[in-house]
């Protein structure tokens, strides 16, 4: 498992505006959406391509083609539908699923209460989108979701990360186990930065706040 935290001027110039209290619903989902474009430059350094060769108005030239199964994003509901566009700008071609948690405010069990992921999910690259990584539960069962169904790789997209998350998820998907970690021959987490910790409210610090509410408001 792998954590790359992005370090670029632009994506810390959009983070910035991002984290202010200040801004509206409609800059946040604009920012939300350049930002995760700019994540997903990085993210998908990996991806898998075939060789091709094109013919130009002068001549042969080689490049590459994405290879199939085309990628499939995943954005974890509610608030990862507000990086969808930010993702597909770049990989239009793409095929989308979508899976919801749902935690019992008691037990605090996650439950999945959607799951639109293909059941065969052999080579295929995931992308999935979840702007907050906090505890790292939500991820990390969707993890295992996508690893259980054959994927060639997991890449998480998440506009910020606590180190609890983080840990959390390199606890359970750098694997000691060999066997499992011969299944699982890529899992990332790409973030636009590594903040401070969590509160007693499970808040990312400094954080921006409630992601699904920034995008989409209370309700
Ligand atoms: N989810 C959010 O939306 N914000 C946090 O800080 C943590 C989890």
């Amino acid at each position: 498992m792998r954590t790359l935290v992005i370090d670029h001027p632009l994506v810390a110039h959009k983070l910035t505006a991002l984290r202010d209290a200040a801004s509206d619903t409609a800059t946040f989902r604009s920012l939300t959406a350049e930002l995760v474009t700019l994540l997903a430059y990085e993210a998908t350094r990996e991806v898998r391509v075939l060789p091709v060769s094109v013919s130009t108005p002068v001549g042969t030239a080689s490049g590459v083609k994405l290879a199939r199964p085309v990628p499939l994003i995943v954005p974890v509901l509610r608030a990862g539908i507000g990086m969808l566009e930010g993702m597909t700008r770049l990989l239009p071609m793409a095929d989308v699923g979508f899976v919801g948690l749902r935690r019992d405010e008691e037990s605090l069990v996650a439950s999945t209460y959607a799951d639109r992921l293909p059941t065969d999910l052999t080579g295929r690259d995931t992308f999935v989108l979840d702007p907050m990584l906090a505890t790292g539960g939500t991820l990390a069962t969707v993890i295992a979701m996508l690893v259980d169904r054959g994927a060639a790789s997991v890449t998480a997209i998440c506009l910020l990360a606590a180190p609890e998350g983080v840990q959390h998820i390199e606890k359970i998907f750098t694997e000691d186990d060999p066997a499992r970690a011969s299944r699982v021959p890529g899992v990332r987490v790409v973030t636009a930065a590594l903040d401070e910790r969590l509160n007693d409210r499970g808040y990312i610090v400094p954080g921006l706040g409630d992601a699904g509410d920034r995008l989409f408001g209370k309700i």
